[in-house]
C-alpha cells in the first residue's frame, strides 16, 4: 500500500524527522486559508498523488502569497495528474498539502528498501539528489552510496559516516543525519514498510537537514496488524479494476500489452506472462485465479479482464490439480457465454481429464481456440489478437 507524502510526512515528524510545516487541503479556500496560517513567505503547493515526478508534470507550484496558492490549487483539483510514474491516464488530485517553501542549499537521495538477494535492509543515499534516480543509477551509478544493514546489530557508526561522506557533510551534519537514520529505521521497521524514500532530502542554507518529499510503501501482507496505517488507504489513487479483483479473491495487476491472460497459480502466471513476450506478443495484465478455479471465479475474472479496452485476445492457461479439466471447461464456457466476449479466446487446459475438458470446448461453438501446448497457445493469442487489432 502507498501513501501520501503529507501521511509520510506526518509520521516523520512522529518519529523526530525534520520537515517543513504544511496545511492539508481539499479546496481551493482551504489552500489559501493554510497559505495564510503557515505565515510569510513562499509556500509550496504540492498535488496528493501516489506517484512522483510531480515537479516536472506542473505538481509542485511555488506560490509567493496566498492568493497565488488559491490559485494554483484551483488549476489542480479536479483534475489527473499525467506524470513519468503514472500511465496517460494520470491520477486524481483530490488534494493539496501546501507547504512552507525552504531555503534550498543542497539536495539529496535517500531510501531505504528490503533487498531480497541480501535478505537485509538497505540504504541508498546519493548527492545527486532532487532527478530521478533511476536515471543516476544508469548513467553514473558510482554516485549511490549503499550501505547494507545487519538486523541483529542494526544502524552502526560506519554507515552513518560512508553516507555522510558521500554527500559531503560536516561532523555536526552528520551526526545530524545519524540521529535521522536511526529514525527512519525505527519507523520502518515499525510501520512493516517495504520502501521508504526521501528525495529530495535537503541541506537547507542554514545547515540544517529536512525531508522535502516522503514516499512510503507499506508491505500489504503486513496490514492485517497495522490497523492506524490502513486508515491512511486512498482508494481514488488506485487501479479500479484491481479493487474490484481483490473483492473477489482474484491476484490482478494490469499491464501495457494487449494479451489478456488467465491463469491459476502465480507461477504459471508469471511464466505464461514470459512466454507471450518472448513470442513477441505482450502482456494485458497479471491475472491469478487461484486455485479453485470455479465458474463463478472465472465470469468475474473474465469481466475485468474484459474491461481493458486494449484487450485484443485472452489466453487462459488453467492446470487441472485441485480441480479437473472438465470442470474448468464448463467455467470457462458459462463464462463466456455469460459475459458474452467477443474478442478470440485461446484455452489451454493440463492435467486430470484434459481430453473432456477439450471435447467440452471444440463441442460448445463458441469461438474458444482449444489448445493442445502452452507455446502454441501463446503463439495462437498473439496471432489471433493481429487479426483482431487489424
Ligand atoms: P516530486 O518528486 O513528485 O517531483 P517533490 O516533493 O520532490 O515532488 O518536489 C519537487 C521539487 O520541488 C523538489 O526537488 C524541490 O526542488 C521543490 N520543492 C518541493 N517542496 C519544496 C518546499 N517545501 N520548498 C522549496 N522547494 C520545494
Ligand atoms: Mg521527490
Amino acid at each position: 500500500m502507498n501513501l501520501h507524502e503529507y501521511q509520510a510526512k506526518e509520521i516523520f515528524k512522529n518519529y523526530g524527522i525534520p520537515v517543513p510545516d504544511g496545511i492539508i487541503a481539499a479546496t481551493p479556500e482551504e489552500a489559501e486559508q493554510a497559505a495564510i496560517k503557515l505565515g510569510d513567505g513562499i509556500t509550496v503547493v504540492k498535488a496528493q498523488v501516489h506517484a512522483g515526478g510531480r515537479g516536472k508534470a506542473g505538481g509542485v507550484k511555488l506560490a509567493k502569497t496566498p492568493e497565488e496558492a488559491k490559485k494554483h490549487a484551483s488549476s489542480m483539483f479536479g483534475n489527473r495528474l499525467i506524470t513519468h510514474q503514472t500511465d496517460a491516464k494520470g491520477l486524481p488530485i483530490n488534494l493539496v498539502y501546501v507547504e512552507k517553501g525552504s531555503a534550498i542549499d543542497k539536495e539529496f537521495y535517500l531510501s531505504m528498501v528490503i533487498d531480497r538477494t541480501s535478505e537485509r535492509l538497505v540504504i541508498m543515499a546519493s548527492a545527486a539528489g532532487g532527478m530521478d534516480i533511476e536515471e543516476v543509477a544508469e548513467t553514473s551509478p558510482e554516485k549511490i552510496c549503499t550501505a547494507i544493514v545487519d538486523p541483529a546489530v542494526g544502524i552502526s557508526g560506519y554507515h552513518i559516516r560512508s553516507i555522510g561522506n558521500a554527500l559531503d557533510l560536516t561532523n555536526a551534519q552528520v551526526k545530524e543525519l545519524g540521529k535521522l537514520l536511526g529514525n527512519l529505521y525505527r519507523l520502518f521497521n515499525d510501520c512493516d514498510a517495504s520502501l521508504l524514500e526521501i528525495n529530495p532530502l535537503i541541506l537547507t542554507k542554514s545547515g540544517e537537514i529536512v525531508a522535502l518529499d516522503g514516499k512510503i510503501n507499506i508491505e500489504d501482507n503486513a496490514l492485517y496488524r497495522q490497523p492506524k496505517l490502513v486508515a491512511y488507504r486512498d482508494v481514488t489513487q488506485e487501479d479500479e479494476n484491481e479493487i474490484e479483483a481483490a473483492k473477489h479473491d482474484l491476484n490482478y495487476v494490469s499491464l501495457d500489452g494487449n494479451i489478456a491472460c488467465m491463469v491459476n497459480g502465480a507461477g504459471l502466471a508469471m511464466a505464461t506472462m514470459d512466454l507471450i513476450q518472448l513470442k513477441g506478443g505482450k502482456p494485458a495484465n497479471f491475472l491469478d485465479v487461484g486455485g479453485g478455479a470455479t465458474a463463478q471465479r472465472v465470469a468475474e475474472a473474465f469481466k475485468i479482464i474484459l474491461s481493458n479496452k486494449k484487450v485484443e485476445a485472452v489466453l487462459v492457461n488453467i492446470f487441472g490439480g485441485i480441480v479437473r479439466c472438465d470442470l474448468i471447461a464448463e467455467g470457462i464456457i458459462a463464462a463466456v457465454q455469460e459475459v458474452g466476449v467477443s474478442i478470440p479466446v485461446v484455452v489451454r487446459l493440463e492435467g486430470t481429464n484434459v481430453e473432456k475438458g477439450r471435447e467440452l470446448l471444440v463441442k460448445s461453438r463458441l469461438s474458444i481456440v482449444a489448445a493442445t501446448d502452452l507455446t502454441k497457445a501463446a503463439e495462437q493469442a498473439i496471432q489471433l489478437a493481429k487479426g483482431n487489432a487489424a
